[in-house]
């Protein structure tokens, strides 16, 4: 099976079309189509054209799951948990989403679960907010999901937290949520968002388990047996320091496929600047910063 894995488009429709074409390239140069195209949040925020991306979304990806973004832009998430410029652009945001794009990204859930993999924005623990940015953050959620990877977005950096081999499996969390949340972590489409857990409540007894990699493009061999968290990289607003939008295509006999595409980034800064969008974000996208 072959699955592509896009995360936080972030309304930038010109890197989305070039990723899709890529998608359609692989397809045709290796003779095997990609079964499934999965989206693990932000598809809009920041960028220009998010009806654009959300309704190209609803029609190629298989499973999707939510995004802090996604959910500011339809009033789901407070306001206050954002930057200023953050803000800003979620109410812009909303000013442009049909009714359907609404009910789309209302509908999304925090976490799905399919085959191998568990989806997630954010991290198993805390779906739509939690930054997986060390292996000390990553190591108590690997208690957090059931599945042999989960993949989640978020940072917009293309990353692998790789389990320890003798490691199998980690406790349940540690209940540091509510049961509202904890329940709402494994039921996809559950209701409203419970309250943000106190990162700092989060006990470090479980230590560092897992190694920390940043792949660079190309395919990753997972050792057998290992469990991972990967993160795809971001579509739209890649943070790495290569501006080319990124994304993963999996191949179960193969692995983890990094890939990234260039766009014409200069298109989707003036469509920017013509919607006077935050011109400092602009200017990032073409750093990859
Ligand atoms: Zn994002």
């Amino acid at each position: 099976m072959r699955y592509a894995v896009l995360s936080d488009i972030h309304g930038n429709y010109e890197a989305l079309s070039a990723v899709l074409d890529d998608i359609a390239q692989f397809t045709a140069e290796q003779r095997a189509p990609v079964d499934a195209i999965w989206c693990l949040g932000d598809i809009v925020g920041y960028g220009p054209e998010p009806h654009e991306c959300v309704q190209r979304v609803r029609e190629i990806s298989a499973l999707c799951v939510a995004g802090n973004h996604d959910w500011a832009a339809i009033g789901k998430l407070d306001l206050d948990e954002f930057t200023p410029v953050a803000a800003n652009s979620a109410k812009w945001t909303a000013e442009q989403l049909s009714a359907q794009d609404r009910i789309y990204l209302r509908g999304l859930p925090e976490v799905t679960l399919f085959d191998d993999f568990t989806l997630t924005h954010g991290s198993p623990l805390n779906p739509i907010w939690e930054y997986l940015t060390s292996p000390l953050a990553a190591t108590p959620n690997f208690g957090a999901f059931e599945t042999p990877f989960c993949l989640v977005g978020h940072t917009h950096v293309p990353t692998i937290f790789l389990l320890a081999d003798d490691v199998r499996p980690l406790p349940p969390p540690p209940l540091i949520l509510t049961e509202n949340r904890v329940s709402s972590a494994f039921a996809p489409g559950d209701s409203d968002l419970a309250p943000f857990p106190d990162i700092e409540a989060i006990p470090m007894t479980a230590g560092i388990l897992c190694e920390h990699i940043t792949p660079a493009p190309g395919l990753w061999l997972m050792p057998d047996h290992r469990r991972a968290i990967v993160n795809p990289g971001s579509v739209g607003q890649p943070r790495d320091g290569d501006p080319r939008a990124a994304y993963i295509i999996f191949d179960s006999d193969l692995g983890f496929e990094f890939r990234r595409v260039a766009y014409d980034v200069v298109t989707t800064q003036r469509k920017m600047s013509a919607q006077g969008l935050s011109q400092r974000m602009a200017e990032r996208l073409e750093k990859g910063v």
